[in-house]
This record gives structure tokens, C-alpha cells and sequence, in this order.
């Protein structure tokens, strides 16, 4: 999965370190980020680069995470221009381009990004934000309120049916691959509700021995998802939900298909299915 970076170490503790030249910079504008593509792989700009015409690029960043040895950082002073040969990509590179870990850094930079650009101004009363020097916190120095990242749990729900599992695709929208059901935790309910209810929104179905999987986070929608299998409980004629999926079906062990490379837990899921193992 995407977060498996095997022999690379990410770290999140926030520790705002000045930036040093081979440190990277995070560029985005809405859904596009600034890279440099070469083949099947990519890279970020860096600082030293930066600084060739513009050397006050050290003067004001925000500090993200690391991996390895390279932190990662905004800079105000960045734009496009400072990097020669790179260009706006989609975020959605981060599913078919090398490697791993850029992508990686590329999704958990982009919900920061996110992050930030919601948090400009406090909910509460108006006034402009700070970041705070300790930790990664948003602070209004008017009336107090604080604000941390925001990530909301989400489950993904393998149904089993003996030798079946449930498949479903998205209503709408460009997601033309199989998928689990899934959907967020409502205030008030525990994962395993969250996992009864979803199930019997989307497609009608009643479900018995929920357990616990595997979590991913999911930066795409700022989510922690959280996988369960589950055994149906009862009929199996499904009652679709039209507004959140276009179809959802049984399907035979040996008839699941999924991506040759995709990083999701649903990915894994499915397969682990296939394989027999959950
Ligand atoms: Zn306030």
C-alpha cells in the first residue's frame, strides 16, 4: 500500500527545522502539483535550485514531515518559474509513477496543503490564524480556538458470502474500477455501527462478525480508512443504493478482478480474498 515504504523512514513529528538545499518543495495550485517527470518516475524542486533566483526562498516556509533524510517544506517565496523543467501534474500521478515515496510525500503534502488553505481564517470569531511553533496546530491569537488537521475515520467493507464477496462501483464520477463499500464514520457511532449502517445504506444488506483488518490513510479525502471484513447475515438480494454507487454484485472467489498495481486497502483487500487469506 502507499504507505509502505519499506525500507524508507517517514516522519511526522513537527519539528520546523530551517530548510537546507536538498530539501524539497511542495508546490500546489488546487488539484496539481510541481514536478520534475522523467520516464516513469518524478522528483520535487528543491531549495537549492530555488535559490539560484531567489535567494530569500529560506526566509519563510512551513515545515511538513521528512523521509530519510530530506524534509519536506511550503515555501512563500516559491513559484513555478524557479524550477527550470518542471511541470503542473495532476495528483493522480501519485497512482501509476515512481517512487513510492514521493508519491507518498506527494498525497500527505497535498491534504496538508489542503489543510492549510482552510484554516487561514478561525471558525469561531474571524480573525486571522498562526501557525503555532510547536506543534502542527493552527492558533487565533483572538479568541483562543485551536485547530489541528483534520482526518475523519472511514470504513472499507469486505461483505463475504461464503465463497463471495460484494463488489460495488461509485455512481458517477470517473471511478470506473471495482471497489468495496465504504463510507465515513457519522458523530456518535462506533466503527463497527459505522460498518452495519454503510452497508445496509448502499446496498440493503444485514452483516454478522465484523473484524478488524488493516488502516490506510487516504490523504485524497484528508481520511484514516479503517478495513473490516464482515459475513452477510440473512438475504443476499441487494437493494442498491442509486445516489452513492452505479452497481454492486457477488462475485465467486476466482472471478475477482483488481488493478495489476494499484497502493489502496481495498486493493489488498479484494485480494486477499481471492487468495483466501481473509
Ligand atoms: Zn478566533
Amino acid at each position: 500500500m502507499i504507505q509502505d515504504l519499506e525500507n524508507h523512514c517517514y516522519r511526522n513529528e513537527y519539528q520546523p527545522v530551517p530548510p537546507k538545499g536538498n530539501d524539497c518543495i511542495l508546490y500546489f495550485e488546487d488539484r496539481h502539483v510541481l514536478v520534475r517527470l522523467s520516464g516513469g518516475s518524478f522528483s520535487f524542486p528543491t531549495f537549492a535550485e530555488a535559490e539560484k533566483n531567489c535567494p530569500e526562498i529560506y526566509d519563510s516556509y512551513t515545515y511538513l514531515f521528512s523521509i530519510d533524510n530530506t524534509c519536506y517544506y511550503f515555501a512563500s517565496a516559491f513559484h513555478p518559474d524557479l524550477a527550470e523543467g518542471c511541470t503542473m501534474e495532476d495528483i493522480i500521478i501519485f497512482r501509476n509513477l515512481e517512487p513510492q515515496k514521493n508519491c507518498f510525500a506527494l498525497i500527505t503534502g497535498y491534504q496538508l496543503s489542503q489543510w492549510y488553505s482552510i484554516r487561514k481564517y478561525c471558525g469561531r470569531c474571524g480573525h486571522p490564524m498562526v501557525p503555532d511553533t510547536n506543534e502542527r496546530m493552527m492558533y487565533c491569537p483572538n479568541c483562543k480556538n485551536t485547530e489541528y488537521p483534520k482526518i475523519s475515520p472511514a470504513v472499507i467493507v469486505g461483505v463475504r458470502n461464503g465463497n463471495r464477496l460484494l463488489l460495488s462501483k461509485y455512481a458517477g464520477g470517473t471511478a470506473r474500477r471495482y471497489a468495496l463499500i465504504a463510507g465515513f464514520a457519522e458523530i456518535g457511532e462506533t466503527l463497527e455501527e459505522t460498518v452495519k449502517r454503510e452497508v445496509m445504506e448502499e446496498v440493503g444488506l444485514k452483516v454478522k462478525n465484523i473484524q478488524y483488518y488493516k488502516s490506510q490513510p487516504w490523504s485524497l479525502t484528508s481520511s484514516l480508512l479503517m478495513g473490516f471484513y464482515c459475513d452477510l447475515d440473512g438475504s443476499d438480494s441487494i437493494t442498491l443504493d442509486e445516489d452513492e454507487l452505479s452497481v454492486a454484485e457477488w462475485f465467486e472467489r476466482e472471478e475477482i478482478p483488481y488493478d495489476e498495481y494499484d497502493v489502496s486497502l481495498t486493493r489488498e483487500m479484494m485480494i486477499n480474498f481471492k487468495k483466501g487469506l481473509s
